[in-house]
């Protein structure tokens, strides 16, 4: 379930859809939830979203408890990482993942994105400088995983089915585009703190997001249906894609978002 910060053990070929590869993991083996420590699990906006309504919090409430802000490098965006706690009793400076028991994971079936790829990482998740443009994968080889000693064979394109991760990497499109355009900006291009912050607001505290629609000035701006003014008041993934909409409005001037005339001329007003 790893793909950021052990870089150094991790196998540098390219891996498509269509590439092969030898793995199996399961409860008994003896190297079980070895893989949920010491680790750096980059958090996308669906793992929070299915994380926050597993564990009935909201999504303040669990950055709070259960995450830390990073900065991607190469994007200057903000990512968050699964917040990892020192082994109780345990000498060393081990920690583990807060959902890893003895018998497995606490949230198996709303894990995140990164957990269900592994033993494999995505190039869009992961802190890989040649991540830049094209998304693919890559072996993450660690010495105390087992399960590369296994038969049993997988595509790439099979363990994400068998994983659940084709609809985790659906609803996250938009976002990761985002994040792979963003890393090939040239290093002069800068964000502003606002458009950052925005950028946090939508990617994980979709809670906050939902106020912001609803109880600031923002709907004297924008000029947004009722009907979606009803979807994303109700359903958390419809608020998301509409807030990775207006981000990549905000972010790159694409898409259709509709200023409301009198907004818009009162801010050229402002500028001149
Ligand atoms: S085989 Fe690998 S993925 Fe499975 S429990 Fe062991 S270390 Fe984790
Ligand atoms: S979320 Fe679950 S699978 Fe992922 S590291 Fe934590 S315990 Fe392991």
């Amino acid at each position: 379930m790893n793909d950021g910060d052990r870089m150094a053990e991790v196998d540098p070929v390219r891996l498509g859809p269509q590439s092969q590869f030898k793995f199996k993991c399961h409860p008994g083996i003896e190297c079980f939830t070895q893989c949920c420590r010491d680790i750096n699990i980059i958090l996308t906006p669906y793992d929070i979203i299915r994380l926050k309504q597993r564990l009935g919090l909201s999504s303040e409430e669990f950055l709070a408890l259960y995450t830390e802000p990073q900065l991607l490098e190469k994007t200057g965006l903000p990512v968050i990482t699964l917040k990892f706690l020192k082994e109780e009793d345990q000498a060393g400076d081990s920690k583990l993942c807060p959902f890893v028991r003895e018998n497995g994971c606490l949230v198996y079936d709303d894990r995140p994105t990164t957990c269900r790829y592994y033993p494999l990482g995505v190039a869009s998740l992961s802190h890989k400088e040649d991540a830049d443009g094209d998304e693919f994968y890559f072996y993450v080889h660690e010495p105390h995983c087992l399960g590369f000693k296994a038969d049993k064979l997988w595509s790439v394109k099979e363990w994400r089915k068998d994983q659940g991760v084709d609809i985790h990497d659906k609803i996250n499109a938009e976002w990761t585009d985002l994040l792979v355009r963003k890393r090939s900006f040239p290093p002069n291009m800068q964000l502003t703190e606002q458009t950052k912050n925005m950028f946090f607001l939508v990617s994980y505290n979709l809670d906050k997001f939902r106020e912001f629609v609803f109880e600031s000035s923002f709907l004297n701006h924008y000029a947004i249906e009722e009907s979606i003014l009803k979807r994303i008041k109700a359903d958390d993934i419809e608020l998301l894609k509409f807030g990775l909409k207006w981000l990549k409005w905000l972010l790159f001037k694409e898409g259709d978002f509709k200023r409301i005339p009198a907004a818009e001329a009162a801010d050229k007003q402002k500028e001149e």
